[in-house]
């Protein structure tokens, strides 16, 4: 990582990408907010809601929250692509140090691998 604090990508257009990275870290974040209380817990009370809207509601909480927890995940990735992007590192493979591809970087800014170690997988 030293060294490639010292070799900043000139092939990409990094003020863009963090722009397009702060971007949609606040759209994350507006909807994290918003969502909030469609979280809350699903009324039991069968005299007010029926059971199959019962069973609706509780399917649509557990798509909520997985949607969240989603948004979460993302919005970590983005916050390293930025943290990247302070320290110099940015473009650079977190696992191999290798350069990450022009479109891949163009497609998903916050990609914290090259495509060979993504598709390697976690934990090789
Ligand atoms: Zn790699």
């Amino acid at each position: 990582m030293m060294f490639n604090a010292m070799t900043e990508r000139d092939d990409i257009d990094v003020p863009a990408l963090k722009a397009r990275l702060i971007e949609r870290r606040d759209e994350l974040r507006r909807l994290v907010e918003s969502s909030a209380e469609s979280r809350a817990p699903v009324e039991l009370d069968q005299s007010r809601v029926g059971r199959l809207s019962r069973m609706d509601a509780l399917q649509a909480q557990a798509m909520s929250v997985e949607t969240q927890r989603r948004r979460q995940i993302e919005l970590g990735r983005i916050d390293a692509a930025l943290g990247r992007i302070s320290a110099g590192e940015f473009g650079f493979c977190v696992t191999c140090d290798e350069p990450i591809g022009k479109v891949r970087l163009r497609l998903d800014p916050s990609a914290p691998q090259c495509i060979d170690c993504a598709q390697a997988g976690p934990g090789r």
